[in-house]
């Protein structure tokens, strides 16, 4: 079954097949931007001012969390098995839910 499949992927370069339909691309012509960046509120401006800092600083946060048990979004502690507390998996459902519907 696995070398079927390597076989497969191996002819699948040789040979690609063009996609039957692919809607024409619909370009979308680009707000004019300003030279001053207006963001919605400060804290985003924080963020994208910050970007590179405040990602890194979010990695090791959530793999340090997530090493000692405890919840990648709080302090607390997390429920077994999961990077969460209770409270954050609720939400975290609720976010799922939305992406996915
Ligand atoms: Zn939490």
């Amino acid at each position: 079954m696995f070398k079927k499949l390597l076989e497969k992927l191996k002819s699948k370069s040789a040979s690609k097949p063009t996609p039957a339909s692919t809607p024409t691309k619909v370009s979308k012509p680009k707000p004019a931007k300003s030279s001053k960046k207006a963001y919605p509120n400060r804290f985003l401006k924080f963020y994208h001012e910050n970007k590179g800092r405040v990602n890194k600083n979010r990695r090791s946060m959530y793999t340090e969390h997530r090493k000692a048990g405890l919840c990648v979004r709080c302090t607390k502690k997390s429920a077994p098995g999961i990077v969460f507390c209770s409270y954050h998996q609720q939400k975290q459902n609720k976010y799922n839910k939305i992406a996915r519907s």
